[in-house]
């Protein structure tokens, strides 16, 4: 059993509404209210899990633009394993060991459904599921005149109309499918799908399939794929240190520079002049962040994909700390970080940590975005930390008083990440780090917390 630690005393303990009872909301819950503040979840769904909650039914609208479509929240396919090791993946409070019950999955890049009950088991451990309106979608979120903020719900055929003080915004973005602008597109007579809606291969079968992107997920899609299509094409924005032609490993898959045009004889032409024949264009092109629900009066937008302006990625200064948001930075280890900008909110809401004013949270904003300027750095980049995320966890952490990321976990990050590189077809099952597995233990049963699963 975990040993819950006693509430920190709190200054002023406040009602917030969290939206979403995903792997963010469950923390940001369970932190507000270690701090002493109410806490309401609300989530569309019927359980806890968010993303990890994997659902083979897709939607209407395969490459995710019609925007009367009916939303299916959930980008998981069926083969998904998780592309980082368990020990650097979970929670610091709530380590993501590997139980010995027979119905779980103890590898240590387990598959999807052993994340969701391990963010089931945490939702119950703490009492947070007790805190989840299910079913609930939140459809407005707007400041009142006394800087408070009207949430309005809908639970079936029921509307809710609350005031809170404070919101907390953990709605995900992995839901909004962001494609590729392809010329010609409109002539071309195949089909085209956005890999939030790719959940099994067998669509797939004897198809010619040019896939787009290289993160992790088109990495595993078109492996998926393979073994089943005709061809697997790659296109790429940028092909790093490989050259375009027939990958080694596998029949019937080549990588090639990115898409120049398509054409109404349904050939696919690359930016090298090569052409293929296609089926299908699977777009694993990525995401949109996407806040349909809220109405700040445009003191916060969604520019290129930067969500702005936004303190370290939290507080917009002109309504902090009444609105903030958890889980917003991508190329990232999501839990761990997810659980400090929590405890940072948490802890400024109850008036314990203090943000600085307004102006100086601005003037470090714009420093940020005119650093990103000088650097040639896209503005859709704003939130990608695949170089910055431990020290921008070590930042917040010092707000909260909390040590700095374990040595071990980011060592292990950085050697897991190599060993993806270098082994894409197998660093799910062989690996370098295994000297670092019992430092990460005995961080573990430091914390007291190591046997929650067993
Ligand atoms: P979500 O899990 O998306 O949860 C958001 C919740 O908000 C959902 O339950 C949704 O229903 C709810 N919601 C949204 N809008 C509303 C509304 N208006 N009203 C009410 N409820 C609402 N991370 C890892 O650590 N390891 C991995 O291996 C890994 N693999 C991944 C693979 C894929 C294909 C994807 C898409 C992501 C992966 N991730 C991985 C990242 C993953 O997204 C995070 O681990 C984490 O689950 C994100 O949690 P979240 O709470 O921010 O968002």
């Amino acid at each position: 059993m975990n040993i819950e630690l006693p509430p920190i005393p709190s200054l002023f303990s406040r009602n917030v509404a969290v939206i979403g009872a995903g792997a963010a909301g469950l923390v940001a819950a369970r932190e507000l209210r270690l701090e002493g503040h109410k806490v309401v979840i609300f989530e569309r769904e019927i359980r806890v899990g968010g993303t990890w909650v994997y659902n083979p039914a897709t939607e209407s609208d395969p490459i995710g633009v019609d925007p009367s479509r009916a939303v299916v929240s959930s980008s998981l396919y069926k083969s998904l394993r998780t592309n980082l090791p368990r020990e650097v993946m979970g929670y610091r409070a709530y380590p993501f060991v590997a139980s010995n019950k027979p119905s779980r999955d103890s590898r240590r890049y387990p598959g999807h459904r052993e994340v969701l009950d391990y963010l089931t088991d945490f939702a119950t451990e703490f009492g947070i599921s007790d805190l989840v309106r299910f079913g609930t979608e939140v459809s407005y979120v707007g400041q009142v005149e006394d800087g408070k903020w009207n949430v309005k719900s809908r639970t079936g055929r029921e509307n809710m109309d609350e005031i809170y003080d404070a919101v907390v915004i953990c709605n995900g973005h992995y839901t909004e499918p962001r494609s590729a602008d392809i010329t010609g597109i409109e002539a071309w007579p195949g089909k085209q799908i956005h890999s939030h809606n790719y959940r099994v291969p067998e669509p797939y079968r004897g198809q010619v399939v040019v896939l787009i992107g290289s993160a992790a997920s088109a990495v595993d899609i078109s492996r998926d794929i393979a073994g089943v299509a005709k061809e697997v094409h790659i296109a790429c924005r940028s092909l790093g240190n490989e050259n375009p032609g027939k990958i080694a490993a596998h029949d019937n898959m080549w990588l090639h520079p990115m898409i120049k045009s398509v054409h109404e004889d349904g050939f696919v032409v690359f930016e090298d002049g090569t052409r293929v024949l296609a089926d299908i264009i699977l777009h694993c092109t990525g995401y949109k962040f996407h806040f349909p629900f809220l109405h700040t009066n445009g003191k916060v937008t969604v520019d290129d994909n930067r969500v702005g302006p936004l303190y370290k990625h939290v507080f917009p200064p002109s309504l902090a700390p009444w609105l903030s948001y958890v889980g917003l930075p991508w190329k990232v280890v999501p839990l761990p970080q997810f659980e400090l900008q929590s405890k940072w909110i948490s802890g400024v809401l109850s008036g314990r940590i203090l943000l600085p004013a307004n102006e100086e949270m601005m003037a470090d904003i714009e420093a940020f975005y005119r650093g990103m300027e000088e650097s040639g750095i896209p503005k859709r980049y704003t939130h990608n930390m695949a170089n910055s995320q431990f020290e921008y966890n070590d930042w917040v952490a010092k707000q909260c008083g909390c040590p700095p990321s374990e040595e071990w976990r980011k060592q292990m990050y950085a050697l897991a990440s190599k060993n993806k590189n270098n082994r894409p077809e197998s660093y799910r099952n062989e690996w370098d780090d295994d000297h670092l597995i019992p430092l990460a233990h005995e961080d573990f049963i430091m914390y007291g917390v190591f046997a929650h699963n067993s």
